[in-house]
């Protein structure tokens, strides 16, 4: 089936066409440079540049795609979690296209779409951890971006995903953007860090790895926390300050980096092994950083585990990964969503699809 599917979770004005499982189109559009100067996404901007956005990024996926909209099939559309205000452009969008072209309309998870990504095939859209085959369930998914931190077991895309476990205070993504904002580095600070870190040495410092004391192994084995390596990190650069030095920002950067490489990694790693599923799929923004792809490969490779990471494009949001999900639905039999869902910024992980 051909659908056309979008997103606006986010920053991101998403609009991506996909024909079963070949890409033909991921149209995005990022209000990033304007939430820059605020050092943090700011719903309501992100709200009206989706508004501002939705029309020409629809035009633009369909000239990339060079089909018309009475070809699609299928609408899709991201209805949580996500910002509130902002998703509720993206359904609307959809609503309205669904309507005007009486088609069948899908809700679906944002975290699930993030899984969506890695079917989909297109040229050039694998090579980066080398040829890798059809994804194989169940797989163990860590989604880590601005918004989420997430394990999750997916035994079946479009019938049962188990969250195994999340942060409990701040997303990775957000830690990234709070340590380079201490640093002095720009806004979005992910990319910022993993520059910086690149000349630095990554045990100069040894911060914490948060909830991964033997004593946190029983309620928060696959749990995350950032906050206190984020303090951490504030507190060590105070420090530092108040001797009168200069910060070295590349050992503080790459010191920073390895911690929450290492702890993204090893927690997914257990769970691979604890419940016996040697693969291990990476999606969302933080999935760019390049140590955390790195210790990632060698660690999986030790360990006998399959490690597939979507190319960048599709790691951070965008309605391709929408328009993959939606498919997946379409191409089980699901019965469409109906008109009366509308945006939940909490959507839970199982609920893969709102009718
Ligand atoms: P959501 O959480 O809803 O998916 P988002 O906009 O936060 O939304 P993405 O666009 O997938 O999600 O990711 C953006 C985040 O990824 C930012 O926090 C950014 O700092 C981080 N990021 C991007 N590149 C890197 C990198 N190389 N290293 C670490 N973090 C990165
Ligand atoms: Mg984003
Ligand atoms: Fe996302």
């Amino acid at each position: 089936p051909l659908v056309l599917g979008i997103e606006t979770s986010c920053d991101e004005t998403g609009v991506g066409i996909v024909r079963g499982r070949t890409l033909l189109a991921n149209a995005i559009a990022s209000s990033m440079d304007e939430h820059a100067r605020f050092g943090g996404v700011i719903p309501e901007v992100a709200a009206r540049a989706h508004l501002e956005e939705m029309n020409p990024t629809i035009e633009r996926a369909l000239a990339d795609a060079n089909v018309t909209l009475d070809e699609v099939d299928a609408i899709a559309v991201t209805c949580g979690p996500g910002l509130a205000g902002a998703l509720m452009v993206g359904v609307s969008a959809a609503k309205a296209l669904a309507v005007a072209l009486d088609k069948p309309l899908y809700a679906v998870n944002h975290l699930v779409g993030h899984v969506g990504a890695d079917l989909l095939q297109g040229e050039g859209l694998r090579g980066t951890v080398g040829e890798i085959g059809e994804l194989e369930l169940p797989t163990v998914a860590l989604l880590v971006s601005g918004g989420h931190t997430s394990l999750l077991l997916v035994r079946d895309l479009v019938g049962d995903v188990e969250l195994l476990g999340e942060t409990i205070d701040d997303a990775a993504g957000e830690a990234f953007d709070k340590v380079a904002r201490l640093l002095g580095l720009p806004y979005p600070g992910g990319p910022q860090i993993d520059r910086a870190a690149a000349d630095g040495d990554p045990a100069a410092i040894r911060f914490p790895r948060g909830l991964s004391l033997p004593k946190d192994q029983a309620k928060h084995r696959y749990d995350f926390s950032f906050s206190g390596l984020k303090t951490s990190v504030a507190r060590w650069v105070e420090k530092h300050v108040e001797t009168g030095a200069a910060i070295p920002v590349a050992d503080v950067a790459a010191s920073f980096r390895e911690a929450v490489a290492d702890v993204l990694v090893t927690k997914a790693l257990n769970a691979c092994a604890d419940l016996g599923v040697p693969r291990l799929l990476l999606g969302g923004g933080v999935a760019a950083n390049a140590r955390v792809r790195e210790l990632a490969q060698d660690r999986a490779l030790a360990a006998g585990v399959e490690l597939r990471v979507p190319p960048l494009s599709l790691c951070t949001d965008n309605g391709a990964m929408i328009a993959s999900l939606g498919a997946q639905l379409v191409m089980a039999g699901c019965v469409p969503s109906g008109l009366e869902f509308g945006a939940d910024s909490t959507l839970p992980v199982q609920q893969i699809q709102v009718r």
